[in-house]
């Protein structure tokens, strides 16, 4: 089957199918990694017209065109722009839609480097960045000026995970003339659909679960609509915001296995989930699929399912005790870019950053990704953690 059947077909079956065709490379099941600068251009004819499919490396390549064709594909957008990192695909989205004396509204629960760049890029451009409290919903509307151009949003926020309404917030903006974009590497293009609630342009770190094993930085951009993909051609093609050959390799090879992976990563984080709130070290769980998640009807409204990114607020733990648990894990690394076959913990505190919200929990707060490992190894591994944190309080 070649990719244009894939097309109609449903998601597992895409996955496997799009982005590849056989007939294109003699046989073989994946197409090559094109490592390329230079295209040779056959004429003066066709270099003065400009007719090749593709006339420079850095604007794109076959490999980088069957991975963006897959992923418009598979989220339903009319086109995909890659780029070298997650962060490069957000400041792509902000720099294609504003400009000076415009003014942006950015959840509070923004991955943090969003934060920065509209604190610091984005300030010294003349743009001005209001945060906005994930929960608000409708109540957007208030906050949205004539000179609003642009609502980023992030559903789930992927430390504090509230889950926004989204179609109340796009409706609001749309309403306004404000655009819609919304940062949905959590959920993949498999567990939300952005373009159905109310989005034009949806953002991913590609480098988390497409890529799938913490072995390459990648980022994608999906747009719905002209007046949006062309905003987005234009600055991905003025700022030379192309990714590796390699790395758009291992993106598409990930995208192979990324439905497999996600039900296990699901079925995984749904299992820890349930295993750390019948602790009594834990004071709450933050993850969209449990009632005490803010914003939980919100997800089962509006997502397919779940991955397995979610947090934990444990009662109040001193210092020591919580890295005797962190430091001695066996199986739980401590690092920040989850997505990975592997399990991940990591102590995390948003007071610091919050400015529209607060957050008021006591005690420390952990972000978890469940991995690919054995369940019952998991939980032991987390369970001797808690002993090693009883014995140091
Ligand atoms: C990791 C991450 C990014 C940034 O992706 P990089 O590829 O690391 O630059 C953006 N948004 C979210 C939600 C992320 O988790």
């Amino acid at each position: 089957m070649s990719k244009r059947s894939a097309a109609g077909k449903k998601p597992q079956t895409k996955l496997g199918h799009l982005g590849r065709d056989p007939a294109l490379y003699r046989g073989f099941v994946n197409p090559p990694a094109y490592r390329g600068s230079t295209v040779i251009f056959p004429t003066f004819a066709s270099l003065v017209a400009d007719d090749q499919e593709f006339s420079y490396g850095r604007i794109c390549t076959p490999t980088v065109k069957e991975l963006q064709e897959s992923l418009a594909e598979l989220e339903g957008g009319d086109a995909c722009f890659l780029s070298s990192s997650g962060l490069s695909a957000i400041t792509a989205v902000l720099l294609a839609f504003v400009e000076a004396g415009d003014h942006l509204l950015v959840t509070d629960s923004v991955y943090k480097p969003t934060r920065r760049y509209c604190n610091e890029v984005l300030k010294r451009l003349g743009v001005e960045t209001t945060y906005f409290d994930p929960m608000i919903g409708a109540g957007i509307a208030e906050l949205i000026r004539p000179n609003t151009k642009l609502v980023f949003t992030e559903s789930p926020g992927s430390q504090t995970f509230e889950v926004q309404d989204i179609p109340a917030i796009a409706d609001a903006a749309h309403k306004a003339g404000a655009l819609v974009a919304m940062d949905n590497t959590w959920a993949t293009p498999l567990l939300f659909k952005p373009f159905d609630h109310g989005v034009d342009v949806s953002v991913h770190a590609a480098t988390k679960y497409i890529v799938g094993h913490a072995d390459a930085m990648l980022g994608a951009v999906i747009a719905k609509g002209d007046r949006c993909v062309e905003a987005l051609a234009a600055i991905h093609d003025a700022g030379g915001m192309c990714p590796g050959p390699e790395d758009v390799y291992l993106g598409l090879r990930g995208m192979r296995t990324m439905g497999v992976r996600l039900e296990r990563h699901q079925a995984s984080a749904i299992a820890l989930a349930e295993w750390f709130a019948g602790r009594p070290e834990v004071e709450r769980v933050l993850h969209p699929a449990f009632p005490d998640c803010p914003g939980h009807a919100l997800w089962k409204r509006d997502f397919l399912g779940s991955s397995g990114l979610f947090s934990v607020v444990l009662k109040p733990m001193s210092k020591q005790a919580l890295a005797a648990m962190v430091d001695d894990m066996e199986l739980f690394g401590m690092g920040y870019s989850w997505g990975g076959y592997e399990s991940l913990i990591l102590p995390f505190d948003p007071r610091a950053y919050r400015s529209a919200t607060t957050w008021d929990a006591k005690g420390p707060s952990l972000r978890i990704h469940a991995g690919l490992e054995d369940l019952d190894d998991l939980k032991a591994d987390l369970e001797a953690g808690f002993e090693r944190a009883a014995a140091k309080s």
